[in-house]
């Protein structure tokens, strides 16, 4: 078993995320330790424990050798700069964990009703890539043959870091462009079109901060990949 089993929250853990959700939509940054106390009035440690589950549950990327646990991610969030920007006009809500999180960004709840815009670039020749989205759903891509290139099997998905998933979701402005780059990176994937991208996401895009007991992210890969088939992705790079 390489995946974390699904597992309860315990109650600290719910409203740590709860309130790092509402901080970092509100603010464009992250919360540090004295944020987080003032927050939920939880001390040191069991702040660092709620993280510490969270991480468990695949909801975040902590530094653990780190005496503070400082948070790399917090999904749909990133602490470091990613190749994929999140804004609602001019107002920079921060950088964002992958191409992937682009349509179920828009669905949460601050941002409802809002036209969320994300700028983003070709992962092999760097050209521009924007796709705007509300509610979860695309308006527009630019250009119209954008897609999504996923580089990492699902059963190498969130073991313990989802930084090597995150990481292999990117735009691509084509399918050349998607060959060019798995050359690059000499790692073989599947594409998805914005459309499929929002039917990957939806359960995520759903209960994410809308479900203040939204249960922990595993899943189950071989499901992962028959329902990705569903969507008309070609997952056959993954079938070898
Ligand atoms: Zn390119």
């Amino acid at each position: 078993m390489k995946q974390v089993p699904p597992f309860e929250w315990r109650e600290d853990s719910l409203k740590v995320r709860q309130f790092v959700y509402e901080f970092w939509c509100e603010r464009s940054y992250g919360p540090n330790m004295r944020d987080m106390h003032e927050g939920v009035a939880l001390s040191r440690r069991q702040i660092l424990d709620a993280l510490y589950e969270l991480q468990m549950g695949g909801m975040c990327v902590l530094d653990l050798n780190s005496p503070h646990q400082s948070m790399h991610r917090f999904l749909p969030f990133s602490g470091y700069p990613t190749p994929v920007k999140a804004f609602i006009g001019d107002r920079f809500l921060g950088y964002i964990g992958c191409a992937m999180e682009t349509v179920a960004f828009s669905k949460m709840p601050p941002f409802e009703g809002q036209e969320v815009r994300i700028e983003s670039y070709c992962a092999c020749c760097l050209a521009p890539v924007t796709v705007t989205s509300k509610d979860g759903k695309t308006l527009s891509q630019q250009p119209e043959t954008v897609l999504i290139h996923v580089g990492l099997n699902p059963w190498d998905w969130n073991k313990i870091s989802h930084n090597p998933m995150c990481d292999s979701m990117n735009y691509v402005i084509d399918a050349g462009h998607a060959r060019k780059y798995e050359g690059m990176v000499s790692s073989k994937g599947v594409v998805f079109t914005m459309t499929q991208a929002e039917g990957l996401v939806k359960g995520v895009a759903d209960n994410r901060m809308w479900d203040y007991n939204w249960p922990t992210g595993s899943g189950d890969p071989g499901q992962v990949i028959e329902g990705i088939r569903a969507l008309g992705v070609d997952v056959s790079p993954w079938e070898q």
